[in-house]
């Protein structure tokens, strides 16, 4: 039996996650499943998993949480804050780790299991792109494994040659195609941005997804988070990864190798096939996906991103090809920014604004520690804040 600790059990990778694990009752067994302040959906979690661990990263959270498991799950541990999450991410008797908390908020869990050689099933892209090459040499330097979730990352580790990790070039591989859906907005005219609400920013036309992550796809973010996560993951440069809008969400990405030949995986979208692959690789697993019906699809399109309507693609390549702290002032500002949309506190466009301001007006720095990463999140942040509070005046006026 393998012991699973889940990061973000109450999220949409969370609950996929537990439907995965739920149809091998044999084969794993979870240990810890934490959330920030869904109390209510963690204690039904735990009535049906029966947990070790509970961890809420919010106190008050928390005390609710134990205060509902004390009469009927006195044996469930709750624990708080991030001291918690970092806990149960390494304990002994865990094997795998889903990295599923959304935001820079899951670095440091992420880390903790990295650095008690877990496996680590990664959905939190935030976490590798903030921490980037430090991250990349915790898992490294302490025996982890690291298998993508993003179903785009998890498409090219299933496309990539042994041997990968040595070097793209040493195997043959000369490219990635990373594909996107483009989108809910990908017809919309640039004119319509400012009308754009939340709830339509987060319809997202092929994947059910939390809000964070639905808004970034509508702006393209997602697609930047990921050139950057790509470069990290499979050791390559942005100028080896081509995004590609493929709307019908179908080809998951590809590998283009030195002779000519593309190798791509096809599926349908259903978060819960890269979670079964990642989970028990390298064996397989039935992941209760919906089969491919190729006729049904009939065609499947391709065009080149449009950065005029989408600067945050352009930011994200931007960063992807520096060594400094500009990925993460670029993360936080738009972690802040999307907040904010989704608080009606600012518009659709203003989202690139925010980010492109504190690119402009913070200097980003070599980081040699998780410390410096954290310090530079944290002013990215408040100027971040900043900005959007004079946004929001100016709207006022
Ligand atoms: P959700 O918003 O659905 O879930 C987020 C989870 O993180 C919840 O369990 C939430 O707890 C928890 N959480 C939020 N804030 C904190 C915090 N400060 N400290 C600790 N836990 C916190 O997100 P998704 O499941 O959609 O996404 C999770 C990650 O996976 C993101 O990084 C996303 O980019 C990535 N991803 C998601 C995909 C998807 O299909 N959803 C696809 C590919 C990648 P609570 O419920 O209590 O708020």
């Amino acid at each position: 039996m393998k012991g699973v600790t889940i990061l973000g059990a109450t999220g949409s990778i969370g609950i996929n996650t537990l439907d995965v694990m739920s149809r091998y009752p044999g084969e794993y067994r979870i240990v810890a499943l934490t959330a920030n302040s869904e109390v209510e959906r963690l204690y039904r979690q735990c009535q049906a998993f029966q947990p070790q661990y509970a961890v809420m990263a919010n106190e008050i959270a928390a005390e609710q949480l134990a205060g509902r498991l004390r009469d009927d799950m006195p044996d469930v541990q709750v624990l708080s804050g991030v001291a918690g999450l970092e806990q149960v991410a390494a304990l002994e008797q865990v094997d795998i780790v889903m990295a599923a908390i959304v935001g820079a908020a899951g670095l440091l869990p992420t880390l903790a299991a990295a650095r008690s050689g877990k496996r680590i099933l990664l959905a939190n892209k935030e976490a590798l792109v903030v921490a980037g090459h430090i991250f990349m040499e915790e898992v490294r330097g302490n025996g982890a494994e690291l298998l993508p979730i993003d179903s785009e990352h998890n498409a090219i580790f299933q496309c990539m040659p042994a041997g990968f990790e040595d070097g793209l070039a040493e195997v043959g591989v000369q490219r990635i195609m990373l594909t996107s859906s483009g989108g809910p907005f990908l017809q919309v005219p640039a004119e319509e941005f400012p009308s754009i609400t939340p709830d339509q920013a987060c319809a997202h036309p092929n994947w059910a997804m939390g809000r964070k992550i639905s808004v970034d796809s509508a702006t393209m973010m997602n697609k930047g988070l990921e050139v950057i996560e790509a470069c990290l993951l499979f050791s390559t440069t942005p100028d080896k990864v081509q995004v590609v809008i493929h709307p019908q969400s179908v080809i998951h990405s590809m590998v283009e190798y030195l002779d000519g030949s593309v190798l791509a995986q096809l599926g349908a979208p259903d978060m819960r096939i890269p979670i079964a692959h990642a989970l028990a690789w390298p064996k397989r697993i039935e992941s209760g996906a919906e089969r491919l019906d190729l006729f049904e699809i009939a065609r499947l399109d391709f065009e080149a991103p449009d950065l005029e309507r989408f600067p945050c693609l352009a930011y994200a390549f931007e960063a992807a090809s520096r060594d400094d702290t500009a990925a993460v002032i670029m993360n936080a500002a738009n972690e802040e920014a999307v907040s904010a949309f989704l608080d009606n506190a600012i518009l659709f466009p203003d989202i690139p604004r925010v980010i492109r301001r504190a690119l402009d007006e913070l200097s980003p720095r070599q980081a040699a520690s998780i410390e410096e990463v954290l310090h530079d999140d944290q002013r990215a942040r408040e100027h971040a804040r900043e900005i959007i509070k004079g946004i929001k005046s100016d709207y006022c006026k």
